[in-house]
């Protein structure tokens, strides 16, 4: 199966479950997506570092794939307050999220360090899932292909062929993420994520960068979550608020997960 056959889908649960809500939240979103074929699927869930050890009892890699939210570059060190690649794979997690924009913008990280994250989990045999978006600011002075690709070639640099094997990425517009996001429309997020598979296209050849996992997120919800799958450039989404709930992430990907199929034909 090709690598962009399956629909991809997650969230992060940012700084909201405890460690028994997560407990509970994987066994029940695995137990209500059982009936849907891995070989079709990754799903995925990226939770508060306490959690992890336990949600990986609760959840095989088989079952549901984990992740962190963020990661040191260094193994070991004067870094107080990091969590070490080593650590993470102590506890068996799959994938690590890098430079999501409450990172960026909140914890001032710059494409540098997303750049050195993006190389070390790769190199500790993680999926690197790097966030790109553009602020509303950068939207309106007319610059977000010129952010959305400098944000990848700096985060990319000296990333190889064969390392964009374990790279994900995930464009999520600033404005468009949290309580106070409006979603970006389906026209739009698909429009950017073709500047976005352009630009990986050119860091590593067509066929390598057009086989690059490419998800939206950004206030993705019951309403938006049809439209957005049906359009080409849309391989997975990545979801906040409206995945916290295992019912409704689950109706979500019930819903999506037939038409996301339909389109893969109509495009093949
Ligand atoms: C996010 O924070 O990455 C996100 C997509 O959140 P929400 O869906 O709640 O906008």
């Amino acid at each position: 199966m090709e690598r962009l056959d399956k629909l991809y889908i997650g969230t992060n649960t940012k700084m909201y479950k405890t460690i028994k809500d997560t407990e509970e939240f994987v066994s029940k979103l695995y137990e209500l997506t059982a009936d849907i074929n891995r070989e079709e699927m990754e799903l995925f869930v990226i939770p508060s570092f306490t959690t992890l050890n336990n949600a990986r009892k609760t959840v095989s890699k088989e079952q549901l794939m984990l992740g962190a939210q963020n990661m040191c570059w260094e193994e070991q060190g004067q870094y107080t307050g990091e969590i070490s690649p080593i650590m993470l794979q102590e506890i068996g997690i799959d994938l690590v999220m890098i430079g999501h924009s409450e990172r960026r913008h909140i914890f001032c990280e710059r494409d540098l360090e997303e750049n050195k994250k993006v190389i070390s989990a790769i190199e500790h045999g993680f999926t690197a899932l790097l966030c790109v978006g553009e602020t509303e600011e950068q939207k309106e002075n007319g610059i977000s292909d010129e952010i959305l690709r400098v944000q990848l070639k700096c985060g990319l640099k000296n990333v190889t062929k064969a390392m964009a094997e374990k790279l994900w990425i995930a464009y999520e517009p600033v404005w468009a993420i949290g309580v106070n996001g409006k979603p970006a429309s389906a026209e739009y997020a698909n429009e950017k994520q073709a500047v976005i598979k352009r630009c990986l296209m050119e860091l590593f050849g067509e066929e390598s960068g057009s086989e690059i996992p490419v998800l939206y997120g950004g206030s993705v919800n019951n309403q938006n979550a049809p439209e957005l799958i049906e359009k080409e450039n849309i391989d997975g989404l990545f979801i906040g608020r409206s995945a916290w709930n295992a019912e409704n992430f689950s109706n979500i990907i019930h819903m999506v997960m037939p038409l996301f199929k339909e389109r893969k034909i109509k495009y093949k």
